[in-house]
């Protein structure tokens, strides 16, 4: 029987073309450039490439959350509040903003540190919590394995691997290698908006029955789901592994008002926003006297 009866269908690719963010570093932004803003509820996601001196020194976030996921290398974060950790290769992050951080994310390595990170919009009713950190090491990461194909789960649940992270705006994160030859089919809710986006290799997606094959997509690209189907066909026909991430949200269906790092739903709340981040008020209050260590050691 099959697991999925109705696969999403493609209905946008492109490839992400490295840019310039932060101080130095290199990012393959696909969501949250100018030709797709938002995918609700999801913001930005940025394929990282940075090495030391360069990184992402003190800066702030209110209103959502970010998810950043190490392929290679280290990256240290500091915060206002005095938190800090190594997030190395394989560990994960996912950080709610809430009503404020502010924080350094820097290389904690020799050589380049590879890595995704992912903001997920949070509900109007959830801007404004207090921030939360879920941190996961490589080893306490759930996985699965079946007929060819591993699983690396996130956030929500694949081939009998379940993560423990909580997600205020529900939402199913699964990282897939499909070995040659490797045939899945992963349910994905009927209401979450997903998209894929690969790692390494080629694969086919979402196959239609159509007697022409479709093209496979290779590494850099994302693939948006459209439709409603109960989940995504994938495969890879090539000789070497398939690596990608399947990404799925609940839609918020709100506005979205954004200034860089600051996404509230009104204008009104933004400039609001600023002022609370210049006067150092409503959360941001740690942020007066705060630098972090990165930021005096480097002189930025
Ligand atoms: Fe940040």
């Amino acid at each position: 029987m099959p697991v999925v009866k109705e696969s999403r269908q493609v209905v946008r690719k492109f490839l992400a073309r490295p840019q310039h963010e932060g101080v130095g570093a290199v990012v393959r932004r696909s969501i949250g450039r100018f030709e797709l803003k938002y995918f609700d509820p999801f913001l930005v996601l940025d394929e990282f490439s940075v090495s030391a001196p360069a990184g992402f020194p003190d800066h702030p976030h209110r209103g959502f959350e970010t998810v950043t996921y190490m392929l290679q290398g280290a990256v240290t974060h500091e915060d206002f509040e005095g938190h800090k950790g190594t997030i190395e290769a394989g560990d994960l992050q996912w950080m709610t903003a809430g009503r404020g951080i502010v924080h350094s994310e820097m290389p904690a390595a020799q050589g380049t540190q590879k890595g995704l990170q992912l903001w997920i919009n949070l509900s109007s009713k959830h801007k404004m919590i207090e921030p939360r950190y879920q941190e996961i090491t490589r080893e306490e990461i759930a996985e699965g394995e079946r007929d060819g194909i591993k699983v690396r789960v996130i956030a929500g649940e694949a081939l009998g691997a379940k993560s423990p992270i909580y997600t205020r705006t529900p939402t199913m994160y699964l990282d897939f290698t499909l070995n040659p030859g490797a045939n899945l089919q992963q349910p994905i809710p009927r209401t979450y908006n997903a998209f894929v986006y690969i790692l390494e290799g080629e694969g086919v997606f979402a196959e239609s029955p159509s007697p022409r094959p479709s093209p496979p997509t290779s590494a850099h690209h994302l693939l948006l789901l459209g439709g409603s189907g109960d989940g995504l066909l994938a495969c890879n026909k090539s000789a070497k592994p398939l690596r990608f991430i399947l990404v799925g949200g609940e839609p918020l269906g709100e506005p979205v008002a954004q200034l860089g790092p600051f996404v509230m739903n009104t204008q009104e709340e933004i400039d609001r926003t600023v002022e609370d981040y210049e006067n150092c008020t409503n959360g941001f209050e740690k942020a007066k006297h705060w630098r972090s260590d990165a930021a005096v050691e480097l002189g930025y």
